[in-house]
């Protein structure tokens, strides 16, 4: 039990923002709830003439921190947006507390490493190979058309540590989803919900490599999504052979 615990909060994380509150603030612990459990938060002092983001009253009363990006709330507007699930995004920053789990509709994620293969700007090493298949299918009673995506990374160490995230971005099914494809126009077909380079060269504009800050913008794409690596030997756990797969299924 302790040891769920301990690992959820570890999973709370806060990619951008450090500084956002600057003032000191009297705080205690909030006691044993979900909300204090999944977001760290500390029970604060009123807020004399400031307002809760949620329902724009004072924070008059009940006023807690989130535990990262101490951003202020009503404890009750939290929790009625906390409702029964295990992950709550911060409505003034987009910080994510907890494990945040998408709506991607089933699929699955294949990764290889084609030695010989080159990404444009890394002319010695190999290319991972990641394929997404989904099929055509109906989520929450709309039909919709699945896909076949392919995209590409170069065997560097951020390369590796990107395609890690991307196998965890997959298990919590935040990968993809059912939408509007900005492209074509076309609704109710599986898009992306994070970016990939789909071609080994031609540089951003032909969305492939070279791109200096691509590893930088992805990371922070899936930090905000809540999607970190949490330990030093977490990459190479989850890139364990040269060739992987999972298969995800509602
Ligand atoms: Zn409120
Ligand atoms: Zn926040």
């Amino acid at each position: 039990m302790e040891q769920s615990k301990k690992r959820k909060l570890s999973e709370i994380t806060n990619p951008t923002s450090e500084s956002h509150q600057t003032k000191r603030l009297q705080t205690k612990p909030v006691g044993g709830s979900r909300l204090q459990e999944i977001t760290n938060c500390l029970q604060a002092d009123k807020q004399d003439g400031e307002t809760c983001p949620i329902c724009l009253c004072d924070l008059d009363t009940d006023v807690v921190q989130l535990g990262t990006c101490k951003h202020l709330f009503h404890r009750d507007c939290l929790e009625a947006q906390l409702g029964e699930s295990d992950w709550l995004k911060c409505c003034v920053c987009q910080c994510i507390y907890g494990l945040m789990k998408g709506d991607m509709p089933p699929g699955e994620m294949k990764w290889r490493l084609l030695p010989t293969l080159r990404c444009e700007g890394y002319p010695d090493i190999g290319v991972w190979d990641v394929f997404y298949n989904f099929w055509d299918g109906t989520l929450k009673g709309v039909k919709y058309k699945g896909t076949k995506r392919r995209a590409y990374l170069p065997d560097c160490e951020e390369g590796k540590k990107v395609l890690a995230l991307l196998i965890k971005a997959f298990e919590r099914r935040i990968t993809f989803s059912v939408g509007t494809s900005v492209t074509t126009g076309q609704k109710n077909v599986v898009v992306w919900n994070i970016h990939h380079k789909t071609s080994l060269d031609g540089g951003p504009s032909n969305y492939g490599y070279p791109d200096e800050e691509y590893f930088k913008r992805v990371q922070e794409e899936l930090a905000q999504r809540g999607v970190v690596i949490e330990s030093e030997d977490e990459v190479s756990k989850t890139i364990t052979n040269s060739v992987g797969h999972r298969y995800f299924l509602i």
